[in-house]
């Protein structure tokens, strides 16, 4: 029977962690906040500022949302960004994605400071985190290691495939599996007979986008498989209903990846918060 990574207990269990060392910072009087910065009305972005802001509250960060019109410029942000930078409570601020493409999204990532980069986008916390430096991660990606971390899934000398390369997911998580000393392989679209190179793989992780991608028959009996997609009606990049029981372990969809990139926003917020207030 293959075991279920449930990311939806495991990140209850870590706000319940997170919650009690928001105390011993407020406890010395100091408020710690996030800013979630959102463009437009996109629904699915509108749900998930929601979802994060009431997962800051739960565990005592106070969330401020600044939402901007669809027609807001870059300039825009950066002014508020900078105020932000320079605002001592405000111990973590993140972009929403997507943005409108006329948005210069990288200059913004990296406008950011970077001891204030929760959410992990910006380029020196991505280069620091490349070279196995501490620094804080992509969400989705440090959602993945935590998980694989807390089952206590072996990484070291396993062969890892992954399959997408987005800056906010599947390289960066390529990159802390190889830094956790497994072997990786990266796969995208251009990625030649992916199904072999799949049935290689002793961790697989779907980060691809397209609902049900990656088949049961792709999949070595006894791989992991860690499936970060999330489509239209709960679905994940995994054909996980019959890939599933060939794994040994798998994480389901939805309450597998989704519920701990939460947690790990706050985790990093939480992190920062120490820093600022705790010199930790
Ligand atoms: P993305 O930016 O669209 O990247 C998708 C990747 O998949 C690209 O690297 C692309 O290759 C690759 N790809 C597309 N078609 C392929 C094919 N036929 N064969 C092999 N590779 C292919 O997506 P993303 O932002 O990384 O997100 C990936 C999935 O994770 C989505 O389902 C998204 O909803 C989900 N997600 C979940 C969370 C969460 O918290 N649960 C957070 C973020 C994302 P190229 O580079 O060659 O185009």
């Amino acid at each position: 029977m293959a075991q279920i990574l449930d990311g939806k207990t495991l990140s209850k269990e870590i706000e319940a962690e997170l919650t009690e060392r928001v105390k011993k910072i407020t406890a010395k009087g100091h408020s710690p906040k996030l800013a979630i910065m959102i463009v437009g009305n996109d629904y699915a972005s509108q749900t998930y500022v929601k979802m994060k802001m009431n997962a800051s509250r739960r565990i005592g960060v106070e969330p401020i949302e600044f939402h901007f019109d669809e027609t807001v410029t870059t300039e825009q942000i950066l002014k508020t960004l900078k105020e932000l930078n320079n605002d001592k409570n405000v111990v973590g601020i993140m972009l929403q994605h997507p943005i409108p493409k006329h948005i210069d999204e990288r200059k913004i990532d990296d406008s950011i400071l970077p001891s204030k980069d929760v959410d992990g986008l910006n380029s020196a916390s991505f280069g620091a985190m490349a070279l196995g430096l501490t620094a804080f991660a992509p969400a989705t990606a440090l959602s993945i290691m935590t998980i694989l971390r807390r089952y206590k899934i072996q990484i070291e000398g396993k062969k890892a495939v992954v399959i997408g390369r987005s800056a906010i997911l599947g390289k960066p998580v390529s990159l802390m599996l190889l830094n956790d000393n497994a072997t990786v392989t990266i796969c995208h679209s251009k990625t030649v007979n992916l199904p072999e190179i799949v049935s290689q793989a002793d961790i697989v992780v779907a980060a691809v986008g397209k609902p049900k991608f990656v088949k049961a028959e792709w999949i070595k009996k006894g791989a992991v498989i860690i499936d970060a997609g999330y489509n239209e009606g709960n679905v994940g990049d995994v054909d996980l209903e019959h890939a599933a029981e060939s794994s040994s372990a798998y994480t389901p969809v939805p309450g597998g990846v989704g519920p701990m990139t939460i947690a790990m926003l706050l985790e990093q917020t939480v992190i920062a918060a120490e820093k600022e207030f705790l010199n930790k």
